[in-house]
């Protein structure tokens, strides 16, 4: 550790970019600590309807308006490293963080964006086929599915969204959604609804995933009667397909253990993004919040940084 800076930033997605483009205007010595991708899990997302801005047909993927917004941080004197934040030290004056390989990072003031990741499914022999039949981002891994049978497990607007992007590449999809009704957005469900290649299992969980080197098989089970029904791959695919969307966790953990005050598992911050700490605020999915949204991620990017250079220059 060698350098003390204004403020870090904990999580390059887009509060935590815009976060960054707002603490370098504001002149304050910013690093932006990354474990992943730059842009967070919005990168996965092909296309981005209802960022303001973006018109139908021609809207941009997560990973091209990231890739700007990093852009723009970077032209504002903002810092970018690749770091997996595993301790955090935030009482005092100065808070201290420390990486997975032990470097230690300082800073007056900490912005805490480090969104959240993917609820497991929840079945047995999950972990056993992710990469080999199971996934979580269709954008990343449709391509692998092409002219096989695809299970899609949610019923929100990521699950039905998601589905019907796999439609473009799968022989059928078929969602399985553990109530009978859609958590969906209604113009989302309409869609779906249309799609002859989508088709729908009610009152449905997954309770396993089997195969011998690949997923081939599921077993599914009725919540409401209990029956239990076996899918299986065509034979000549030799392969299905299970994708989950149902829902993400806040990675929260280690904030937890530094004693900021968590409510539901996310942080607990108002749309001050003010934390129980003084000098550590938090932004976008992380955060206890009314909408997920990349516009209201970056709207909290920018309160942080605003509430952070004010407690800075109190
Ligand atoms: P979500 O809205 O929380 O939906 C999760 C879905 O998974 C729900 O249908 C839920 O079922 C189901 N589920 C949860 N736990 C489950 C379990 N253990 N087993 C089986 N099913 C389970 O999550 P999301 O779809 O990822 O969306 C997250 C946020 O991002 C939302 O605010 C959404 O509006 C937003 N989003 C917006 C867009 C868009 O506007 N284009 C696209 C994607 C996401 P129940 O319905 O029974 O609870």
């Amino acid at each position: 550790m060698d350098k003390i800076y204004d403020v870090i930033i904990i999580g390059a997605g887009p509060a935590g970019l815009t976060a960054g483009i707002y603490c370098g205007r504001y002149m304050l010595s910013t690093l932006i600590l990354e474990k992943g991708a730059v842009g967070g899990q919005i990168t996965l997302t092909s296309e981005i309807e209802n960022y303001p801005g973006q018109l139908g047909g021609g809207a941009e993927s997560g990973m091209t308006l990231t890739a700007r917004m990093r852009e723009q941080a970077e032209s504002f004197g903002a810092v970018f490293e690749a770091a997996e934040i595993v301790k955090a030290e935030l009482d005092g004056d100065i808070k201290k963080l420390t990486a997975s390989n032990g470097k230690e990072y300082c800073a007056k003031a900490v912005i805490i964006s480090g969104g959240a990741h993917f609820r497991p499914i929840g079945c047995e022999n999950e972990d056993r086929f992710v990469g080999a039949g199971i996934s979580y981002c269709a954008t990343c891994d449709a391509n692998f599915f092409t002219g096989l049978d695809v299970y899609v497990v949610g019923g929100g607007d990521s699950a039905v969204e998601e589905a019907m992007y796999l439609t473009k590449f799968a022989r059928r999809v078929t969602i399985i959604h553990r109530r009978d009704s859609l958590r969906a957005a209604q113009r989302i469900q309409e869609k779906a609804f249309a799609n002859d290649k989508i088709s729908f299992l009610w009152n449905t969980v997954v309770e396993s995933a089997e195969g011998e080197d690949v997923l081939d098989r599921l077993i599914l089970k009725n919540t409401l009667t209990g029956e239990r029904t076996e899918i299986k791959a065509d034979p000549d695919d030799g392969m299905l397909g299970l994708f989950g969307f149902i829902g993400m966790l806040p990675d929260t953990d280690i904030y937890k253990e530094a004693g900021v005050a968590l409510k539901g598992g996310y942080i607990d911050a108002g749309e001050d993004t003010h934390t129980s700490v003084p000098g550590v605020f938090a932004a976008g999915d992380i955060r206890t919040k009314l909408l997920r949204q990349v516009v209201t991620a970056c709207a909290d990017g920018a309160v942080a940084a605003s509430e952070a250079e004010h407690y800075l220059n109190a």
